[in-house]
């Protein structure tokens, strides 16, 4: 399974790029940064988003993707995810007063080919020779995390959250989980805040992957938030453990 970090911060600033992950070349989990870092030709084969949440970092570069690739022989891009969370994004982005409804701007004369198609997640969705169940996880807005499995190994996607029960049982469920990519956005001293807006510390972190019985599993960190990334990097470099990776834009990685 190739997973390619196109985006992996919490936040905007100059160089840092929010949540988009494209897996095995094909398709996005959220699309924070899909139209800001990928080459237009890569924009132009993404047929299907899978979203973890409706929050803006994680869905703003919808926006501009569908600008950037429509013409009459694209495929319609489907956004996957659970249904309240296509509707917010329907009600709240797509509604023709902040961007154009592009599910009801058509590129074909049949008005057959919207240019994007709201398609609700059902449990345990077959796609491209891989299962992918979504999970609720603990952040505002019917946020789920994802596994994705290809029937021989596993992937958890955390999205954004703050300490969790459900994810960490379904990845203990996992017979070959190679990795999970997770979160932490804020710094210890603010862990008011992180729990207040469901997001991890590292110290929250730490604890809640207690729950994941398998203590070798690598953890790959995403989403720390560019205002705080200094004293952030410092906390992870004291206390990160060894199997705990930092996530940077452009890593590739190819599960086998
Ligand atoms: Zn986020
Ligand atoms: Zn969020």
């Amino acid at each position: 399974m190739k997973i390619r970090i196109v985006g992996c911060h919490g936040g905007v600033a100059p160089g840092y790029r929010t949540s988009c992950y494209m897996i095995n070349d094909s398709f996005l989990i959220d699309a924070g940064s899909a139209a800001s870092a990928l080459a237009p030709e890569k924009q132009a084969l993404i047929e299907d988003i899978f979203i973890t949440h409706a929050h803006i970092d994680h869905i703003k570069d919808i926006c501009f993707l569908v600008e950037n690739t429509f013409y009459e022989s694209r495929a319609v891009i489907n956004l996957r995810s659970p249904k309240e969370t296509l509707e917010s994004i329907h009600k709240f982005i797509f509604n023709d007063v902040i961007w154009p409804d592009f599910s009801k701007i058509y590129v074909d004369k049949d008005h057959k080919k919207a240019l994007i198609k709201f398609v609700p997640l059902e449990q345990d969705f077959k796609f491209n020779e891989l299962s992918i169940k979504h999970v609720r996880v603990n952040h505002p807005g019917c946020a789920v995390g994802y596994v994705i499995d290809d029937g021989k190994k596993q992937i958890v996607f955390s999205g954004d959250t703050g300490p969790t029960d459900e994810l960490w049982k379904e990845a203990n469920k996992c017979k070959n989980l190679k990795a999970v990519f997770t979160e932490i956005s804020f710094p210890n001293y603010m862990d008011g805040l992180a729990r207040a807006s469901g997001h991890f510390t590292i110290d929250q972190l730490l604890k809640d992957l207690e729950k994941l019985e398998n203590k070798d599993i690598p953890i790959y960190i995403a989403h720390f938030k560019p205002r705080f990334f200094e004293e952030l990097m410092d906390e992870y470099h004291r206390l990160a453990p060894q199997r705990m990776h930092l996530l940077h834009q452009e890593d590739e990685f190819d599960f086998k």
